[in-house]
């Protein structure tokens, strides 16, 4: 950018930018480009030694899931675990749905929180049976601060509606409480740090049957690494050491690839029918 340009032809820039699409700052922080880049590292230094790989962790460090989560980038999360006011820590000290809100609205541990505009908790009732977990919030979710209010949700609201339930019986949130610049594939940092949060909140809302909505929110809450489209449509279980019996979990395609391939609809109407049959069961084995 020529650093000569005066104020006038700075705002048209950004106006044009604006008017062609990009809207989101997409960096956690603002870089100005006017300023000199830093001076090249000077020639002949001895390189660096070399970083020990870190071992595979669970993220949440004073409380894994059963499953076995590799966290990668999980160092300095462990680090922070120690303090009074790192995720695991908070997390676990909230007894109650509105605590576990107050605790995630307080924490300073993941950046995204900079750039979001508000937190997205959840939406919907924290005394449901079934649950919700989607990926991290859009452009409309951070504007309005609730998860699933744009056209994904639209469309998830009516396959919910399809099988009778709505946001008076359902709960919903996401893997992440705040939006990526751009909408962009949230960082293994980024999940690792609100992981604590979201576990905490099925602990607390004990549903009978636990929805993940898209890829992210299937391989985070189940550890797993296959894809979606091995994951989907079955019943797996996740567990934590403090729950007393793992909850039937199934994950189902998000409905933003709905939205792009709708012939997968039909296999996303088997999953909600599949989950209508277990939580009639639920029901009626007296588990909830
Ligand atoms: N997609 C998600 O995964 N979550 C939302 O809240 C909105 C869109």
């Amino acid at each position: 950018m020529n650093a000569h340009l005066d104020t006038d032809a700075l705002v048209a820039l950004l106006a044009w930018q604006v008017e062609a699409g990009a809207v989101d700052a997409i960096g956690t922080e603002p870089v100005n480009r006017l300023t000199r880049p830093p001076a090249a590292p000077p020639q002949n230094i001895p390189p660096p030694p070399e970083r020990p790989q870190t071992q595979p962790t669970t993220p949440s460090a004073t409380k894994p899931s059963m499953a076995q989560r590799p966290a990668p980038e999980a160092k300095p999360l462990a680090a922070a675990s120690t303090s009074e006011a790192s995720g695991p820590h908070l997390a676990e000290a909230a007894q109650t749905f509105e605590e576990l809100r107050a605790a995630v609205a307080a924490f300073e541990g993941c950046a995204l929180k900079k750039t979001a505009t508000n937190l997205v908790f959840s939406d919907g009732n924290p005394e449901a049976r079934l649950m919700l977990i989607g990926e991290a919030p859009g452009a409309d979710e951070d504007r309005l601060g609730k998860p699933f209010v744009g056209v994904s949700g639209q469309l998830l609201d009516r396959m919910l509606a399809a099988v009778g339930y709505d946001r008076t019986n359902a709960l919903i949130t996401n893997v992440l409480f705040w939006r990526p610049p751009g909408n962009r594939t949230p960082t293994p940092t980024e999940i690792a740090a609100c992981l604590p949060f979201v576990e905490r909140m099925i602990e607390i809302v004990d549903p009978a049957v636990l929805v993940l909505v898209g890829g992210i929110a299937a391989k985070t809450m189940l550890a797993r690494s296959e894809g979606i489209m091995k994951l989907r449509g079955r019943w797996l279980e996740f567990q934590t050491p403090r729950m007393s019996r793992p909850v039937p979990t199934i994950a189902t395609f998000h409905p933003a690839y709905l939205l792009r391939s709708p012939g997968q609809k039909r296999l996303a109407w088997q999953d909600f029918l599949t989950i209508r049959r277990k939580l009639a069961e639920e029901a009626g084995s007296g588990t909830s």
